[in-house]
């Protein structure tokens, strides 16, 4: 159904501020991306600002069966908050109030558009911590978070966002609100609903609130940057430092187009004749991490690496992670258009995607850079390329099916953090098998059978093929 007069008079009845019902040609188009491909106009956009306001907004949806699409900062990179389908779009940034952290529990409290980085920074000052902390903590919101069940640096020793999730509130396709989980560490009782919303896309239900567990924060850090002249090294040395019983808490990697195109746009002094860098971080108690620097160093020189730079101070810490969070925004100066997939592999098989990566670049003669999580097996292959050009754009998603082809084939998935969304949903099969994918199907079904809920995205349409299409 289409969002008629009828139903936007309905809609404003239900949000106490009008003003927070948008419908101007100028206020939708710029609800119509996210940072991934596609441009999906909605019909209208509701910013709700509590649980009553949103279960209104479900009902009527449900009543005339439009689709709803939940949104939080829009910084997806799989299409995720796109209204492919047309319909409203319920934009969660403005419902910020909640951040409560209750010390004794170690949890926090939080509304759905709770910027993430601001949980953290709000433990902190408990001496606890949130430790999901995707790359993009500073700008998205902890619905968003909940919904790709985010990952990011420190992943590989803390886990992701699932991790940390307690318990929810939600609103259901029918409108109905029901709390899942609790505010306990344990908790078995019945199915695990709020571990099966984590990830699900918004497509089950949507999340009004969230009780997160925090852990205490530990006392100190160190980083050293490794330099390494072949990339597959570095891919050794990940699986050689986590052998030798160290956990870093973060080991992220940076190629050689990455590390130069960094260099171009902020000058760091990052050397651009290396194939690859590792940054890795230590996390715990002092006089522990320092021996524990060392040993790293001696398991990344054993590989055939050329050099590793501790940073002496906390200044020169964050100058060498600065370098990894520019990679995204220098890596859109060569081209304007990023495709950016997250295939993940077990860890002991880093050295071979890098191989594989190399020959997709080859083959396809296209601009990729790879950087990522490596210390968890979750690459990011990036794709920068113009979407204007629909010769490159076809060897593209050529180059984009061989890489999950190759993701899939060494023990992989299609995505290690950023969702299927509607990038990857034409891939399920190839992952999941026919029965797999049926299974998830039936539980989408059971939970929305009007199929209101963010429709177009996870599954993929009877006989739909890959196409990097925008609109
Ligand atoms: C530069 C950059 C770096 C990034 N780094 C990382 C990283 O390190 N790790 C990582 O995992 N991701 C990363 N991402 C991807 C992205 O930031 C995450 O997927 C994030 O969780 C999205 O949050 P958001 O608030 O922007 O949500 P949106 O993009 O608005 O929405 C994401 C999904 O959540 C659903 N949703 C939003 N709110 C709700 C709700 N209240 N209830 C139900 N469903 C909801 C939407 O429908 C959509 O499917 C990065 C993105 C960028 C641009």
């Amino acid at each position: 159904m289409k969002v008629t007069e009828d139903v936007l008079a309905k809609l404003r009845g239900i949000l106490a501020d009008p003003d927070r019902l948008l419908t101007s040609d100028a206020d939708l188009y710029s609800y119509s991306f996210d940072a991934s491909f596609g441009l999906h106009k909605p019909e209208a956009v509701c910013q709700p600002v509590s649980t009553e306001e949103t279960a209104g907004i479900v009902r009527i949806a449900d009543e005339y069966e439009i689709p709803l699409c939940p949104r939080g900062r829009g910084t997806s990179l799989s299409g995720g908050p796109l209204p492919v389908q047309g319909g409203i779009v319920i934009d969660f940034s403005l419902w910020n109030s909640k951040l409560v952290i209750e010390e004794e529990d170690l949890i926090a409290i939080v509304s759905p558009g709770v910027i993430t980085a601001d949980i953290n920074n709000a433990a902190n000052e408990f001496g606890l911590m949130y430790p999901p902390d995707p790359s993009s903590a500073h700008v998205s919101t902890i619905g968003g978070n909940l919904a790709e069940n985010a990952g990011g640096p420190r992943g590989l020793k803390y886990g992701v966002t699932k991790d940390y999730v307690l318990g929810l509130e939600i609103v259901t396709a029918d409108g109905k609100v029901v709390r899942t989980g609790g505010k306990t560490v344990k908790n078995v009782t019945g199915y695990d609903l709020t571990k099966l919303i984590v990830g699900s896309e918004g497509t089950l239900a949507i999340i009004t609130e969230a009780t997160l567990r925090l852990i205490p924060k530990p006392q100190a850090s160190l980083t050293c940057m490794v330099l390494f002249d072949e990339i597959v090294d570095a891919g050794r040395a990940i699986s050689k430092v986590l052998g030798s019983g160290i956990m870093p808490s973060k080991m992220e990697i940076m190629d050689q187009s990455s590390i130069i195109a960094v260099e171009e746009y902020a000058s760091l002094g990052l050397p651009v004749d290396v194939e690859a860098i590792l940054l890795i971080e230590l996390d715990g108690h002092p006089l522990a991490i320092e021996e524990e620097m060392q040993r790293v160093a001696e398991a990344c020189k054993e590989v055939g690496a050329r050099s590793v730079q501790v940073a002496k101070d906390k200044k020169e810490e964050a100058e060498l992670w600065q370098a990894r969070k520019l990679v995204s925004p220098a890596i859109v100066k060569i081209k304007p258009t990023k495709i950016s997939e997250d295939a993940t592999i077990p860890r002991s098989q880093i050295p071979e995607m890098f191989r594989r990566l190399k020959a997709i670049k080859e083959k396809y003669k296209i601009h990729l850079v790879v950087f990522g999580h490596a210390g968890d097996g979750n690459l990011h292959p990036n794709i920068i390329t113009d979407q204007r050009d629909p010769e490159e754009m076809r060897r593209v998603e050529l180059a984009v099916e061989d890489i999950f082809k190759a993701a899939i084939e060494l023990g992989g998935t299609l995505s290690g953090e950023h969702g299927i969304g509607t990038m990857k949903s034409p891939f399920m099969e190839m992952e999941l098998g026919k029965d797999g994918l049926a299974l998830m199907k039936s539980i989408k079904t059971a939970w929305d059978p009007k199929n209101i809920l963010n429709p177009g995205k996870i599954f993929p349409e009877e006989g739909e093929r890959f196409e990097l299409r925008n609109g």
